[in-house]
């Protein structure tokens, strides 16, 4: 099998090549120093139809598929990798759980001005004492006449405050654990809805992280995505495309500092090999083996059909390769690499957070393991 992109896929590739080394290029010094949401990038991506690349026409997406997007968070990655968790969440794990899950109404509503950019959108999950547990959340849904109402909090939630729109997961029936969460659409503005101040990361500054408040916050009933107890199957279900974004975010990180590696390493010259060859070899081989989990993934995804084990794999092995190869860049170009102005530096800490969300590699490596016992 060859991995070959199609002439539509390569276009895209380099239409966002282009734009990341010009537009995205010149935000980055912004965002890492001000920690600020680069809401004027996003209207730029928004207006070229990238905030919804794998939403049909239909529902006002650029219609393209999923590799088609997975290539965008990699070129993206390439040089932000916090514009591309921003764009990964936005889509992934927000915008197609409602064209996947929802009533032409809701995809109506919400969809729409999602696929188009003009609503940013965020997936709220973790709690608290509910990580990796994320069975165990307490986020309260109450039943009251036609709406329900929303108690409780959560926290490290990507794009919050800038969010239009919220896939936020909550209790319907503690009895049944799992089987009684239930999945909401959250209008940003909603009363109850409080955000709360963002985190101050160690890397991916310029995304946004905050906790999430609501009290006695409601919303009607149709705003609901999915069955009362099918929320948990909705998280699991989008996460394994969300993971090969996260993937491809992680691949497009070690992609990048290999290149640094290149443009400034000299190997010493001759047959004999070296401890610097042996590396640099290795850290390469690992970076083409991520991308080809990531494409394979990705393809897996785009038929249709289940990709659970090789979702987490990608996730797995690109973020961990991401810390790998970032690590050496940093190592190896000595004092250079450690200066905040250089860009080893950020990638370094930009690759650490790919090995802790969307599933911890420790819980990846629990589900692959598991599979193989099945
Ligand atoms: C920058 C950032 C953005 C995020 N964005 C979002 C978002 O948009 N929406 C959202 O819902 N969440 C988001 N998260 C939360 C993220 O998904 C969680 O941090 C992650 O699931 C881990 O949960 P935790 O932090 O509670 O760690 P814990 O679950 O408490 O884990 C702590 C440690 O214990 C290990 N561990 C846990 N359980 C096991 C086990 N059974 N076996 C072995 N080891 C185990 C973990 O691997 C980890 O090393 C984000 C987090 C970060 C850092």
């Amino acid at each position: 099998m060859e991995l070959r992109f199609t002439k539509e896929q390569q276009e895209l590739q380099h239409a966002i090549r282009q734009f990341a080394a010009a537009e995205i290029a010149s935000a980055v010094p912004m965002m890492e120093s001000e920690e600020r949401f680069p809401v004027d990038l996003i209207r730029r991506m928004a207006e070229r139809q990238w905030m919804g690349i794998p939403i049909p026409k239909l529902w006002g997406g650029a219609g393209k598929d999923f590799i088609s997007y997975i290539i965008a968070i990699n070129e993206v990655s390439k040089v932000s990798a916090a514009v591309g968790v921003i764009l990964s969440v936005h889509s992934s794990v927000c915008t197609l759980p409602i064209l996947n899950y929802g009533s032409d109404q809701q995809r109506q509503q919400f969809v729409r001005k999602l696929a188009s950019g003009e609503w940013i959108g965020a997936f709220a999950l973790t709690e608290p004492h509910a990580g990796s547990d994320a069975a165990a959340i307490r986020t309260s849904a109450a039943r009251k006449g036609e709406d329900y109402e929303l108690n409780g909090s959560k926290l490290f939630i990507t794009n919050a405050g800038a969010a239009g729109v919220y896939l936020l997961f909550a209790v319907t029936d503690a009895a049944k654990r799992a089987g009684g969460i239930s999945a909401f659409i959250v209008p940003g503005d909603t009363e109850g809805l409080h955000i709360g101040k963002p985190e101050r990361k160690m890397g991916l500054h310029g995304s946004n992280t905050c906790e999430l408040h609501f009290e006695q916050l409601r919303i009607p009933a149709e705003y609901r995505l999915g069955r009362e107890g099918e929320g948990f199957a909705i998280a699991k279900g989008s996460l394994d495309g969300g993971r090969i974004g996260i993937a491809a975010q992680a691949l497009g990180i070690a992609e990048a500092a290999m290149l640094l590696l290149r443009k400034r390493l000299q190997l010493p010259k001759g047959k004999l090999l070296t401890h610097r060859h042996a590396e640099l070899a290795e850290l390469m081989a690992r970076t083409e083996a991520a991308r080809l989990l990531v494409y394979r993934a990705a393809s897996l995804r785009q038929d249709g059909r289940p990709c659970t084990k090789e979702a987490s794999m990608a996730k797995m092995f690109a973020s961990d390769t991401a810390v790998a190869v970032t690590g050496a860049a940093v190592r190896l170009l000595g004092a250079e690499g450690l200066s905040r102005d250089h860009p080893a530096e950020r990638l370094f800490r930009d690759a650490k957070v790919t090995q802790i969300y969307e599933g911890t590699n420790e819980i990846h490596r629990i589900v692959i393991s598991g599979r193989l016992m099945k």
